[in-house]
């Protein structure tokens, strides 16, 4: 293993992209994520503190991290989090982005971006509001909406929307997101519904693959691939007339495990090289025990470096991992 230079795994994936969790706790209960009741949480004193947050993104930075992108649960529900912001901010990445539900960011979109913060990804899986309410459970769809306005005017752009797409459940909105996306500049992404819920109900009859996705816009509004489009995660394409962008993240039936550059940390401090695996590493205990950023480095490095070349989703005997994509951080 390669004790300078980026965080490479042994086949060559430099690892750029750090995604923290900083709550594995929701004000929402999607579907296909959490069940409606029961879910148990986190106690503060298992979550790591901005303290330890920002060391271990120093020192990631200093391993060649370039992006960060702060995620959950709900980020917006971690109390304090444009503190963070303007902490992570300071540490010079390229990009610092959060994925959020949505439904507190109009409150907050200006003084994240007042932070530091450069960029949304804003979750929302229906443009009808008793759809929205039903897969959502919680939350209102024009709070939601009017918060992308907010963040847009708070100059977090260009701003994304992730849309997870059920069989029979809004997948009759694949036209109207498109449409959406023509008509605001946003970038849709449909992500198929990955073996991530924490009820473990996932099916893969619900999924709605992002090629049939793509044939159905694509034959209403011609799509054309993005030049210069890494491929990694999601694959993206304009529309032929320019009215703007849309992208698959098909992680299911299209894995791009081949690029991915991806490593998380999770609410507490674990490190994980893959969102499908089960192995860890806890940064928390090395922190808690005086560890060094020396044996942080190593830490982070190892985690890269044991990483399996795919998620082994579609091989027969995979399971679930243990901890659902709320725990994780998605
Ligand atoms: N709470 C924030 C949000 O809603 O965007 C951030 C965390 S959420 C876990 C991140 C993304 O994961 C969201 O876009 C959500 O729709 C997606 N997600 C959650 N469970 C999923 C699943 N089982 N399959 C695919 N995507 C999922």
């Amino acid at each position: 293993m390669p004790v300078e230079g980026p965080l490479v795994d042994r086949y060559g994936r430099v690892h750029d992209d750090l995604r923290i969790s900083v709550t594995d706790r929701c004000n929402l209960r999607c579907v296909y994520c959490m069940p409606e009741e029961g879910l148990s949480f986190l106690r503060m004193d298992q979550l790591l503190t901005f303290d330890e947050i920002t060391r271990v993104a120093r020192v990631a930075r200093s391993l060649g991290v370039t992006a960060l992108r702060i995620t959950g649960g709900e980020p917006l529900v971690r109390k304090g989090l444009p503190m963070l912001v303007a902490r992570l901010s300071a540490l010079g990445f390229g990009d610092l982005a959060v994925t959020t539900n949505g439904t507190e960011l109009a409150g907050m979109a200006g003084k994240l971006a007042s932070a530091g913060l450069r960029r949304v990804n804003v979750s929302c899986d229906s443009l009808r509001p008793e759809r929205f309410a039903l897969i959502r459970r919680r939350g209102v769809l024009s709070d939601v909406l009017r918060a992308m306005d907010v963040a847009e005017a708070a100059g977090l752009t260009p701003l994304k929307v992730n849309v997870v797409l059920l069989r029979g459940r809004n997948d009759d909105e694949i036209l109207d997101f498109a449409s959406f996306a023509r008509t605001t500049g946003r970038i849709v992404r449909f992500i198929e519904f990955m073996p991530l819920d924490a009820q473990g109900d996932w099916d893969r009859a619900r999924l709605v693959p992002g090629r049939e996705v793509f044939d159905r816009i694509n034959a209403r509004w011609p799509l054309e691939p993005l030049p210069n489009a890494t491929g990694a995660p999601a694959e993206r394409f304009r529309f032929t007339d320019g009215a703007g962008e849309i992208g698959f993240i098909s992680s299911v039936t299209e894995p791009f495990c081949g690029t991915c550059n991806r490593l998380r940390l999770t609410a507490d401090g674990a490190v994980r090289n893959c969102l499908f695996t089960n192995d860890e590493e806890s940064v928390r205990d090395l922190l808690r025990n005086d560890g060094t950023d020396a044996q942080l480095s190593l830490l982070l490095r190892q985690a890269v470096w044991a990483k399996h070349p795919g998620h082994g989703i579609n091989e027969p005997g995979f399971l679930s991992p243990s901890r659902s994509m709320s725990m994780i951080g998605g």
